[in-house]
């Protein structure tokens, strides 16, 4: 059993908490920093980016959240949860949670194409994976340690550095839940790891 959060300060979380579902999955909605304690996976969602961050210093969560991606904690963060990770964001000076080595740029898509649909490749994930973009961030620049695992129109828009993941699309309001699956697995995965490490000491 593994048991992932995904963090409600603001911004769309039933719909994560669907597309999560597993047999094996306890899915939890996370309000308060204690809850962190027994995760095995957090979810960021998306919103606007400079009011969770703001959510997260009013409530204290970012050195929990720090530590939680220190301890090797699988995270997946969906477009406003992507620039909360990122190291740096392009025209501003700091990134937030700096989790990630990449720049990202929000807003990216700019008034036209504010939001759209479209289905995209994922390395790892599938082909035709539905992809809802909406005022979406797009990753401009990766360090050698992160794999990129989709494109759009040659531009960056999912992205993997070990067990932190992230994607500036919204697949948690399509039907097609394959990458929150991708990251339950990638939980699981990192739960075994950690269990076989702890029966080794
Ligand atoms: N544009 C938003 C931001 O900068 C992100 C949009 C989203 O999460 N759908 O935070």
């Amino acid at each position: 059993m593994v048991k992932i959060g995904v963090l409600a300060l603001q911004g769309a979380v039933q719909e994560h908490v669907k597309s999560l579902k597993a047999p094996d999955a306890e899915i939890v909605i996370v309000k308060r920093v204690d809850q962190l304690d027994d995760l095995d996976g957090l979810v960021f969602p998306g919103g606007e980016s400079t009011t969770m961050r703001r959510l997260v210093d009013k409530y204290d969560f970012f050195e929990p959240l720090q530590t939680f991606a220190q301890a090797k904690k699988p995270i997946f963060g969906t477009c406003a949860g992507l620039i909360l990770m990122a190291n740096h964001i392009v025209h501003e000076t700091t990134g937030h949670l700096q989790m990630v080595n990449m720049d990202v740029e929000r807003n990216a898509f700019g008034r036209q194409r504010e939001s759209f649909e479209t289905q995209l490749s994922v390395k790892g994930v599938g082909e035709d994976v539905e992809a809802v973009f909406i005022r979406a961030p797009l990753i401009k620049n990766v360090g050698e340690d992160v794999d990129v695992l989709a494109t759009y129109d040659g531009e960056i828009v999912a992205a993997c550095q070990g067990h932190l993941l992230a994607c500036s699309f919204h697949p948690e309001l399509t039907d097609d839940t394959r990458f929150h699956q991708y990251f339950v697995q990638m939980v699981r995965e990192s739960k075994e790891t950690a269990d076989d490490t702890m029966a080794v000491t």
